[in-house]
């Protein structure tokens, strides 16, 4: 049963219109959000800002504990989005999980952004097709992302099901944003939350987060040493803001991470993707891409909690990935 702003302790008519006015239409929205931030938006103070937030988490099930069979009713939710390759999705259990994130790295080239676009397109399809009926937020670091890609992408499909896919469609339910550094990307998911949210009862709720890449900006600004401890804390909370986004919205979550084709002084093994452990605790899924011959690419699933670690073979072409 939906509860509605008005039935949240301290919220009366007029402060729940405000909110709503403000964008402010969940309760979800309202449990995620600051008490500054929801203070200026409905014109209250911070304290009772503070006490409505905290009635919209346990009124959500936000921020607190589960209990065990509530798990499992969430678990009951878990999506597979299809990657559109047979041997890559039945490595997955079927497809990529929602509620979880999946780490995509490998070195520059090895294919990272191609299955992040190919995810963007199939999360759009209907369950049948393996899709999640669903839109996609992409926060683009290395300005990576091209509308030109995905229209063939999305000829590739209309090619494979023998259906008239419009292209212009499909480039609506994909909104990116580019972040300018970490800061900035930490921020982007608080308004990829906000989107969700607005999205939340549209025709195509957003099913798919999409980070390419996690790690650029923080590699970059932390070099050395003195600053790693600082940029794993950071990137730790990064995750974890990515990982309630997962579970709130029941969406899948892709990040990538670009490992170095070189041994590093700072960084050490090559085949170590930078952010180190502290991304591999916290990723779900862990998968290593490596070029093989012509267009293939081997994808290695490397650490799961419930699947084998396996190999599958996919090819990037034109049209998309294909077995
Ligand atoms: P990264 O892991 O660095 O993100 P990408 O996902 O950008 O790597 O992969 C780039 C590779 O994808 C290219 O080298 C090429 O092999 C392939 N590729 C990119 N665009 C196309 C295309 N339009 N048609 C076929 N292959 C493509
Ligand atoms: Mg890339």
């Amino acid at each position: 049963p939906e509860v509605l702003l008005e039935d949240l302790d301290h919220v009366g008519p007029a402060t729940a219109q405000k909110l709503m006015e403000s964008g402010f239409t969940t309760v979800e929205a309202i449990a995620v959000s600051s008490p500054a931030e929801l203070a200026t938006a409905a014109d209250i103070g911070e304290s009772t800002a503070a006490k409505i937030i905290m009635a919209a988490r346990q009124s959500a099930d936000i921020g607190g504990f589960e209990t065990g069979d509530m798990v499992m009713e969430r678990r009951k939710l878990v999506g597979k989005l299809s990657t559109g390759c047979i041997e890559f999705n039945e490595m997955m259990g079927g497809g990529i999980d929602t509620q979880a994130i999946t780490e995509l790295y490998g070195e520059f080239g090895s294919g990272k952004t191609q299955v992040a676009h190919q995810l963007a397109v199939n999360v759009q399809l209907p369950p049948e097709q393996g899709g999640l009926d669903g839109s996609v937020i992409i926060i683009d670091t290395e300005n990576t992302f091209r509308p030109e890609r995905i229209k063939q992408m999305v000829d590739g499909l209309s090619e494979k099901y023998g259906v008239e896919y419009d292209h212009e469609e499909f480039l609506k339910n994909i909104r990116v944003a580019r972040a300018f550094n970490s800061n900035h990307q930490i921020l982007l998911v608080d308004s990829a939350l906000e989107l969700a949210n607005e999205l939340k009862n549209s025709e195509k709720p957003v099913r798919l987060l999409i980070v390419d890449s996690l790690t650029a900006h923080f590699r970059a600004e932390y070099i050395g040493r003195g600053t790693l401890a600082d940029r794993q804390q950071k990137l730790n909370k990064h995750l974890h803001g990515l990982q309630r986004f997962g579970d709130l919205n029941n969406a899948s979550v892709i990040v990538t991470n670009q490992v170095m084709s070189k041994p590093d002084a700072f960084f050490g093994d090559p085949t170590k993707p930078i952010g180190g452990h502290i991304v591999g605790h916290t990723a779900t899924f862990r998968l290593y891409l490596r070029k093989s011959k012509g267009d293939k690419r081997i994808v290695r699933l490397v650490d799961s909690p419930n699947l084998p670690d396996g190999e599958a073979i996919i090819s990037v072409t034109t049209p998309g990935l294909r077995d």
